[in-house]
């Protein structure tokens, strides 16, 4: 086990943690079985690895932005960086959405479902943000309230900031600077060691989600989770890695290879904030793609690029209306996409996150909420997927822009000469 490489460690906890806990799912309720089983062992490996892997968001994303955003020396070069970036964020998600909506209308998921056999679970629909608000979120009132409760948004203006302004004072603030460094190397080294327990972490995770999932509750949703995943397969091995070779000049089939740690990860957790720090470390000693680039495009893509959110959000509306037989116009699919692009920049990368801002959605085209309640039981799995091609997207970003990036000042540097 010692002289495995980590990604095949993480390989074998993610297949040890479904065979376990699909071999165990029969003898669930059994008292030793719920107790020691599921209530400690799975619950201290994967809750234990995940409080430690969200001990370091915080603090990395900050000390990472700031340490980027002052080396850049160039107010110019971050607004470049940032059009481009949310441009990139904007049209994948928009694509994706399309793509679902149109691959859920040719599959038909709701056709043949019976309304009845449908578990039925209890939703209630949160009011959501005015458009202003959402913007005017952005900026902290008290940036140590927004480091404290972990608003990304929030932390990540501030950060860039500092960073500027660091840049801006030169000499001044050489020292801080110095301290913001080493700051960010202190939490690249205890992400290294955090993610030596990532096996485990995800042993715990995986066998818990498969001990406790309702394959009762699958069934009858079965066209629903298969839709949607091969969207979702679509999206994130095809059309992204189409756009990677284009703008990356980048080899798919190594890139996915070199993802593949972080991708379980996603899968595991059903969080992409959770996955930050292994993407920042995956794209610095994979792909060497610069700081400047990864600390801004990962925590900013974590919390506004959701193009697996998007695709479920896309099929899951289209099944809720076949299910229903509503009939939905060209303007409400337009509607749908401009909303679900919008839910996906409000969506926290946390689990189940995206079925709530779903209600968003349907309430635009006027589809009925309870249809949340169907597809709840089935969430965490199609979660795990959508979460999977979240995490793909921003770390295909980040290579793309990086590379952008670098070709645009290798032309600058030669016209300069
Ligand atoms: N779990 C997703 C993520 O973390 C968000 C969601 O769609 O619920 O990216």
């Amino acid at each position: 086990m010692r002289n495995l490489k980590l990604i095949h460690k993480v390989f074998i906890g993610l297949v040890l943690g479904i065979i376990v806990g699909a071999l165990l799912y029969p003898m669930k309720e059994q008292p030793f079985v719920s107790k020691y089983i599921i209530g400690f062992l799975f619950e201290l490996l994967g809750q234990g690895f995940l409080r430690l892997v969200k001990m370091i968001i915080v603090p990395l994303v900050f000390a990472s932005l700031v340490t980027g955003t002052a080396a850049m020396n160039d107010v110019k070069k971050l607004g470049r960086i940032g059009i481009k970036t949310l441009l990139f964020f904007m049209v994948t998600t928009a694509l994706g959405i399309m793509a679902a909506i149109a691959g859920a209308n040719i599959l038909k998921p709701g056709m043949g479902v019976v309304l009845e056999n449908v578990q039925q679970s209890k939703f209630v629909a949160k009011e959501a943000d005015s458009f202003v608000k959402v913007l005017l979120n952005i900026i902290p009132t008290n940036p140590f309230d927004a480091l404290v409760k972990g608003e990304m948004l929030q932390v990540i203006f501030f950060a860039i900031m500092t960073g500027v302004v660091i840049t801006l004072l030169g000499d001044k603030a050489k020292k801080l600077q110095g301290l913001f460094e080493e700051a960010n190397e202190l939490m690249l080294k205890m992400v290294s060691i955090i993610m030596e327990l990532a096996p485990y972490g995800i042993f715990g995770l995986i066998g818990k989600t498969f001990i406790t999932l309702g394959w009762a509750a699958m069934k009858p949703l079965a066209s629903f989770i298969i839709v949607t995943y091969i969207l979702l397969v679509f999206h994130g091995l095809v059309v992204y890695q189409i756009l990677l070779r284009i703008y990356a000049k980048e080899n798919p089939i190594v890139f996915l290879k070199k993802i593949l740690a972080p991708m379980t990860l996603a899968f595991s957790t059903s969080s992409s904030a959770a996955c930050i720090p292994l993407a920042l470390k995956t794209l610095k000693e994979e792909f060497n793609v610069e700081d400047k680039i990864s600390s801004f495009t990962i925590p900013l893509g974590t919390t506004i690029n959701m193009d697996g959110t998007a695709i479920m959000q896309g099929v899951a509306t289209v099944f809720i209306a076949q299910l229903y037989s509503i009939h939905l116009t060209t303007n409400d699919y337009f509607m749908v996409v401009l909303t679900a692009v919008l839910a996906s920049i409000g969506t926290a990368g946390v689990p189940g996150v995206g079925t709530i801002m779903l209600s968003m959605v349907l309430a635009q085209v006027g589809l009925p909420l309870e249809g949340i309640g169907l597809i709840l039981a089935v969430d965490r799995i199609v979660d795990m997927g959508r979460t999977t091609v979240n995490v793909i997207g921003n770390l295909v970003c980040s290579v793309v822009i990086d590379r952008i990036e670098k070709r645009t000042e290798a032309k600058e540097r030669a016209a300069q000469k």
